[in-house]
């Protein structure tokens, strides 16, 4: 099959790229603003592995036949996406409009990655697909978490409308390899800070959840999604152990042998106070649940960032 990757050079979508290379051909599209030709390089010497440099927003021509689309093209860090929100709006509703034509045009089957953000600041714990979500329409947060809510509307409305044959999926925390280092998200910032002997920056008291699930686990889900004929979705992917931010930080601090303390910074506008997900849907619509447990996505997110501060250092 062909199959097309918008952000396919970011975090996620590269590793997507390095799956489905395996048994297709792929063609990434990415305007590079979080991603980077370093995450597909080993990848473009292969004849079956095209790069189109192109910004979503604007529509997208392709000549040959395309048979799956994963849209994954949005920055997903809170600094990155507030660095620019109303592009962070345009890339998430014009861009998937662009997105979706082609998948009309082509007849191709789309899956969008959303986002555990739908739900917001939530009131229900864990969090089921039925939940609606508490979402502020008008605060920092919202370029992305309303833009992400408007890209499922748009995913549902082709697909009731145009008859376009969707996935959506909600992503929740994912972290691994090529995580871009200043991306500011916390994973990434407390790996950094504790290789580099710095303070560890706990934004508000650190009582705040998250559940993290790590990369290789994801890219399984995602495929299984797209395989599964008749899902529409939304369907959570996520691994269900939460955690708070305090206790990532210590399991951070251990897990590398960090001499680094901890230090606290004002907690950001809107956010979420807990986020975990509920699992049931995709373990029985998809056969589908993380395998690898916080220690060892942990250790082998460590072992990445130290081999690659010893190519590039930071300062
Ligand atoms: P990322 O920032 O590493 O990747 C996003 C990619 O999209 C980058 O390569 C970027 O250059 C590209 N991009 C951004 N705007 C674009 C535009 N207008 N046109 C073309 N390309 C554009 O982030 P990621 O973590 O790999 O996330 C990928 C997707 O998964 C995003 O849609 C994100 O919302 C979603 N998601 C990620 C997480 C997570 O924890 N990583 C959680 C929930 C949802
Ligand atoms: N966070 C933190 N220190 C950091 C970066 C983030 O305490 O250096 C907190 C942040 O306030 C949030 C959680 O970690 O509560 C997850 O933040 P991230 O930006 O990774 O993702 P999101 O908030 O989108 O889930």
């Amino acid at each position: 099959m062909n199959i097309l990757i918008t952000g396919g050079a970011g975090f996620i979508g590269s590793h997507l790229c390095d799956a489905l290379i395996k048994n297709h051909s792929v063609i990434c599209v990415d305007n590079l603003f979080t991603g980077s030709r370093e995450n597909i390089k080993h990848l473009e010497d292969n004849k079956n592995f095209s790069f189109v440099n192109h910004d979503i927003v604007e529509p997208l021509a392709i000549d040959e036949p395309i048979h799956q689309i994963y849209h994954l093209a949005c920055p997903a860090s809170p600094v990155h996406y507030q660095f620019d929100a109303i592009k962070t709006i345009k890339t998430n509703v014009m861009g998937t409009i662009n997105v979706l034509e082609l998948a009309k045009q082509k007849k191709a089957a789309i899956l969008l990655a959303s986002t555990s953000e739908v739900y917001g600041d939530p009131l229900e714990h864990p969090q089921k697909e039925e939940y609606w979500g508490n979402v502020n329409p008008i605060g920092i947060r919202s370029c992305y978490d309303e833009g992400k809510r408007c890209a499922e509307t748009l995913m549902f409305d082709y697909h009731r409308q145009n008859k376009v044959d969707i996935k959506v999926v909600r992503i929740f925390n994912t972290y691994g390899p090529r995580m871009a280092r200043h991306d500011g998200r916390v994973v990434s910032n407390f790996i950094l800070q504790a290789l580099e002997g710095n303070p560890i920056t706990i934004y508000g008291n650190g009582e705040q959840t998250r559940s993290f699930c790590y990369i290789a686990d994801l890219i399984n889900g995602l495929m299984k999604m797209m395989g599964k004929e008749h899902i529409t979705g939304p369907v959570n992917l996520g691994n269900p152990v939460e955690l708070t931010i305090g206790e990532l930080a210590k399991t951070i601090i251990t897990i590398s042998g960090s001499p680094s303390g901890l230090v606290r910074k004002p907690l950001p506008q809107d956010d979420p106070r807990q986020r975990m997900p509920d699992i049931s849907l995709a373990r029985k619509a998809l056969s589908w649940e993380p395998a690898v447990s916080l220690m060892e996505g942990l250790g082998k997110t460590i072992g990445w960032f130290k081999e690659s501060l010893g190519r590039t250092p930071c300062h």
